[in-house]
């Protein structure tokens, strides 16, 4: 920790964040159409007026969960905010005030940890919610495993505002407390310290290994890239197989490959990422030398990567159970 601020840290606990803040847009049928169709939420009571009377409702109303939607303030935030309100000059609120606090003392990194919502009644289309926040919690200085940090919960109460409600940050301010309370939500975030206590990287995944497979590992434990190689015709085959693709006959032994053999075929992966792995990560179908192809990653860079390359295997050693053929360029 850089610096220790929980003495202003604390004098925060209990303010507003800022003034009271209307959405941008009423209560909407365009908006709640895209929020069930990126949700999949099927119930017609969303979206269609006459399954929403069948069910004693005056019209459609928007999912409960989209509470926050109303009243969020776009990309620009509160400078926006307050130049939309006239007033152009940029304002230190009391949430901004707390996450430069908390940037200063070194926890510069953000997660959201969870959110609870409590709906009073549901939203139709037309009206304008506005909402107040107050800085409810900031604990003291907790190890987690993201790393040191501060929680803060924040809590946000909704109302349904007319048009009379005031422009003014002062006049929100007063006139929110006789508006209709529709919903609150407690959003608590962590701020932390980044790789302070970085994860370690989780093992690889294990292979399946049966006893048909089980020499291609062992080999490589040993050092050695084995391939199978029929005994009655001598093809060879990887991956493993209890019979030859050529001949059918199920005898067989192994041949050690050199390792040399050139990129048939890749595949560059970014997405999804599992943690026991860097990205990007490139996997190569290599065409070896002896006459068979494996697959395998690939210790290349990225943009170097070419159908025909020249590749060599290298055996790593990935923890006490798992040793792994990757290639690298032959030239190096
Ligand atoms: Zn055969």
């Amino acid at each position: 920790m850089t610096q220790d601020h929980s003495h202003s840290l604390a004098e925060l606990v209990g303010q507003s964040t800022g003034p009271p803040w209307v959405g941008l847009d009423p209560v909407n049928e365009p908006m709640i159409r895209h929020w069930v169709e990126a949700m999949g939420d099927a119930n017609p009571i969303y979206v269609d007026a006459g399954a929403a009377l069948e069910v004693g409702l005056e019209s459609v109303i928007a999912p409960p969960t989209m509470l926050q939607a109303w009243s969020m303030v776009g990309l620009t935030g509160t400078l926006e905010r307050d130049s939309q309100r006239g007033q152009v000059k940029e304002i230190e609120h009391p949430n901004d005030r707390m996450m430069r606090l908390l940037d200063e003392e070194g926890f510069t990194s953000v997660v959201a940890t969870n959110c609870e919502q409590e709906y009073l009644r549901p939203l139709k289309p037309g009206e304008r919610i506005a909402v107040s926040s107050v800085i409810e919690t900031i604990s003291d200085v907790k190890k987690t495993g993201l790393g040191v940090g501060r929680f803060s919960t924040t809590r946000s109460d909704f109302y349904v505002v007319d048009d009379s409600f005031p422009e003014d940050p002062e006049g929100r301010t007063n006139a929110i407390t006789s508006a209709e309370h529709v919903g609150t939500m407690r959003f608590r975030i962590l701020k932390f310290a980044p790789g302070a206590q970085a994860p370690t990287m989780p093992p690889r995944p294990r292979p399946a290994i049966t006893q048909d497979n089980e020499y291609f590992y062992e080999g490589l434990k040993a050092g050695k890239l084995l391939i199978q190689h029929c005994t009655e015709c001598g093809t060879l085959r990887h991956p493993s197989l209890p019979g030859c693709g050529a001949c059918g006959s199920l005898e067989w032994d192994t041949v050690e490959s050199a390792g040399a053999g050139e990129i048939y075929s890749f595949v560059v992966v970014h997405y999804p990422q599992v943690p026991s792995f860097e990205y990007p990560l490139p996997i190569g179908l290599i065409a070896l030398d002896e006459g068979t192809r494996i697959v395998a990653n690939l210790d290349l860079d990225v943009d170097s990567i070419a159908i025909g390359m020249r590749v060599q295997a290298r055996i790593d050693k990935l923890d006490d159970e798992l040793s792994l053929p990757i290639f690298i360029s032959a030239a190096s």
